[in-house]
């Protein structure tokens, strides 16, 4: 349910509204607009009563809402919200291009390859710490040692950045080092980090899981916004199907379709998207070309040596040639890169 207020209508009037869904022993999430402020109203277990709340100063309008998500929803607000990583908007008329190595795997890698990334115009650099590995002997991430690094690398090239989380115990830890935090694609549904995060007032990179439809993605975003974290990026990184060809199936249809009934930001990463260097061009032309509001890419100066991930990884120059095409391609989309 969403109590839609007037334009016109007080602080005062929102408040009371909050009071009276409080009273029945719901939770009510004020979502300020541009133009008005929704209310929305979660805890119900069957549907509510909208009588309780028509009639309320202030209030235009009582909608049902027949999605499962709420607050993720354009239901709750029209406009897009653009989420300030760092300083740098995501969701605005600028792109957002991530860039930066799979992991950080030592001081001199992880700060030379951002400074490769900055000169050539990516505004936030990701490079992964903790790392979810499909092995446990595979590397695992510098952990601890790695977060300072990518502190020293924000230092160095002025980018914010953005790093994976793992779990909730280092929650805290990574917060520390870190600009936006990283949900993967093997946590989106890990619903205890999820609550953890909402808490934190911290923005949120949110990746899709490899088998997970775009309401359950969007059932994951509703937890954050839930504890009131509305500061939600979401990431498509491609499926898993039967295709062999790439690592992962890019579901480019999914931005229009969240972009239709979400008002959160989503960005496009052709790196997983498709595991292989020489795709990562093409198809980070077709995310911005679909409406994606921004990239995520992963770049190496040394992939053969990479600790992970090489196989996609960009070297400097390539990722300089991206820069390049998307910047001759965003003003068609009436954007800027
Ligand atoms: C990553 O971003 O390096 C990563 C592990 O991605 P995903 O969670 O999408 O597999
Ligand atoms: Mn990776």
């Amino acid at each position: 349910m969403l109590i839609v207020m007037d334009a016109a209508a007080t602080s005062e009037q929102v408040r009371h509204v909050v009071e009276t869904v409080q009273a029945l022993g719901l939770s009510a999430h004020p979502i300020p607009g541009a133009q008005r402020t929704a209310i929305g109203i979660t805890g119900n277990r069957g549907p509510v009563e909208p009588a309780a709340f028509e009639n309320l100063p202030g209030v235009v309008e009582v909608i049902p809402v027949s999605a499962p998500y709420k607050l993720v929803s354009r239901e709750a607000k029209r406009e897009n919200t653009v989420v300030s990583i760092g300083g740098v908007a995501v969701g605005g008329p600028r792109l957002a291009i991530v860039a930066g190595p799979c992991a950080v795997e030592s001081e001199r890698q992880a700060i030379e390859i951002g400074q490769e990334v900055a000169r050539a115009g990516a505004n936030l650099y990701r490079g992964g710490a903790f790392k979810p590995r499909t092995s446990p002997y595979s590397f695992q991430g510098l952990g601890a040692e790695g977060l300072k690094i990518l502190s020293k690398v924000r230092q160095e090239t002025g980018l914010p950045i953005v790093t994976e989380v793992l779990d909730s115990e280092t929650v805290d830890l990574v917060a520390e080092h870190a600009d936006c935090l990283q949900v993967g694609a093997r946590n989106m549904q890990n619903f205890s980090l999820l609550k953890r995060l909402g808490r934190l007032r911290k923005p949120v990179l949110l990746k899709r899981g490899m088998s997970a439809t775009i309401e359950e993605l969007l059932l994951s975003a509703e937890y954050l916004l839930a504890e009131g974290n509305y500061e939600v990026v979401l990431c498509e990184r491609g499926v898993r199907t039967f295709v062999d060809h790439t690592r992962n199936t890019l579901d480019l249809s999914a931005i229009p379709y969240v972009q239709r009934i979400s008002h959160l930001p989503i960005v496009v990463d052709p790196s997983h998207g498709t595991g292989k260097r020489e795709k990562v061009l093409p198809l980070s032309r077709a995310g911005v070309a679909v409406g994606a509001d921004g990239l995520l890419i992963e770049v190496h100066n040394h992939p053969e040596a990479a600790l992970s991930d090489g196989p996609q990884a960009l070297l400097p120059e390539m990722f300089a040639e991206l820069m390049i095409q998307v910047r001759r391609l965003a003003p068609v989309l009436g954007r800027v890169a």
